[in-house]
């Protein structure tokens, strides 16, 4: 087992059991069952309070990417401490709403918004658009006009940088969907400033998630920065600049910079260029919830092979998909020490796809019945659950020092079928 835990400080083994703040993990498993996620709300506020800290004395708005984990009580927690959202759908907008936050806060990203998002989004007032191509200007422009509106956009740049991570995530290189290509950037900015239903307010890019060095970011900033001198000498005023998310996490000995080291470097870099005293956004994700929480889930069977022992727990690629998506790893642990010899096993759930692992050649002291912890489980794993199998959601739970609050029931399979018919 590894000393430190994703998540420390405010995950930790005391008296051989696992706690989350205050709060031991089997007590909560015991009351609400598995699968189930926990949160800290302790975490999320100190992974919050990293960025505001690299940012004092700036103008600097963090906006949530609340598609890593947009359940209602994440987002009050962060509605609460000031941030605004980045949005990627009308029904995220309305998560917001629902959860305390305010329009103007919410800035709308992503390539295909359709014309009634758009309509929801200028009617409630959001701040901005980052607008991901040509045609999307031209749509947005009609739809505003219609309206009677005017839409506050910022174009998305692919700064074409390498990030250096998983080709699904990462977003910034020539050969990806999102953004406008840098080379017709100008041409864009000058196509949206002619426009009657549109204001351009800025500028922004997102290189990819998972970023663990600093390079990419300096890079991305260069290039912007580049864009925007060209922009601005063309007569258009861009008022705030965005550099995305993806500041990446331990998952496993990873080590990104901690996020105010990185907007140290990245405000270093904008001051010698004069930019210091801009706007400036930010869109991170998975560095404020990702080590805020854990899933956890019960053994069901051990299964030793000739070639492996397979441990089957209770949560399954529907509740977890970032193994089977990415192949990514996540770290499996004990709640409870047990003392003995273990065994190598792949951890598995009960879905019927092989794809369906948590995961692989993991060494664990276990036997039927216990009750691991699938750790670093707070982003980009509710939010992705689906049902497959016809398998309910898992419930979720928040800590904030010694108190649980349920602020999901687990989804029945009455939730599930809910809106569908037989025919005749
Ligand atoms: C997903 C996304 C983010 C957040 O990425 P993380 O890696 O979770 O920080 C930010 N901006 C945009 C446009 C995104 O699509």
């Amino acid at each position: 087992m590894t000393s430190t835990l994703p998540g420390s400080p405010f995950l930790a083994y005391r008296d051989g059991a696992l706690h989350l703040e205050d709060v031991r993990l089997q007590d909560v498993a015991a009351q609400h069952g598995t699968p189930l996620f926990v949160y800290s709300k302790a975490a999320m506020l100190s992974a919050l309070a990293a960025y505001q800290r690299g940012f004092q004395g700036r103008r600097a708005k963090v906006h949530y990417a609340m598609k890593a984990n947009s359940s209602l009580a994440v987002l009050q927690v962060f509605a609460n401490a000031g941030c605004g959202f980045d949005i990627v759908s009308g029904g995220e907008l309305e998560r917001v709403l629902a959860a305390g936050g305010q329009a103007k806060d919410v800035i709308f990203s992503g390539v295909g918004k359709t014309r009634a998002e758009m309509r929801q989004a200028l009617t409630a007032g959001i701040s901005c658009f980052n607008v991901e191509s040509e045609a999307e200007l031209d749509v947005l422009n009609e739809v505003a006009v219609a309206c009677g509106k005017t839409a506050p956009v910022s174009l998305r740049v692919n700064p074409n940088v390498d990030p250096k991570t998983h080709p699904y995530i990462s977003t910034g290189l020539k050969g990806n969907k999102f953004g406008v290509a840098h080379e017709r950037t100008l041409q864009a900015y000058q196509h949206a400033a002619s426009l009657p239903g549109l204001k351009v307010v800025g500028i922004d890019c997102h290189i990819g998630s998972q970023i663990t060095t600093i390079e990419p970011y300096v890079d991305a900033v260069d290039k912007v920065l580049d864009l925007v001198v060209q922009i601005e000498a063309a007569g258009i005023p861009i008022h705030h600049l965005d550099f995305g998310g993806g500041l990446g996490i331990d998952y496993n000995g990873d080590t990104p910079p901690a996020a105010d080291a990185l907007w140290a470097r990245l405000l270093a870099r904008l001051d010698e260029r004069g930019f210091g005293d801009r706007q400036l956004m930010i869109e991170p994700g998975r560095s404020l919830v990702g080590n805020a929480g854990v899933c956890l889930a019960e053994v069901q069977f051990l299964k030793p092979g000739e070639t492996k022992n397979f441990c089957i727990i209770d949560a399954a690629m529907n509740d977890l998909p970032r193994p089977a998506m990415y192949e990514a790893f996540h770290q499996i642990v004990p709640l409870s020490v047990r003392t003995g010899a273990g065994a190598v096993y792949d951890v598995v759930g009960p879905v019927c796809e092989s794809g369906d692992w948590i995961g692989r050649d993991r060494s664990l002291s276990v036997q039927a019945g216990d009750l691991l912890a699938v750790l670093s489980a707070g982003a980009y794993c509710m939010s992705m659950a689906s049902n497959y199998n016809t398998r309910g959601r898992a419930a979720e739970v928040l800590v904030d020092g010694a108190t649980v609050h349920l602020i999901r029931q687990r989804e029945t399979v009455q939730d599930q079928m809910r809106g569908e018919q037989l025919v005749g």
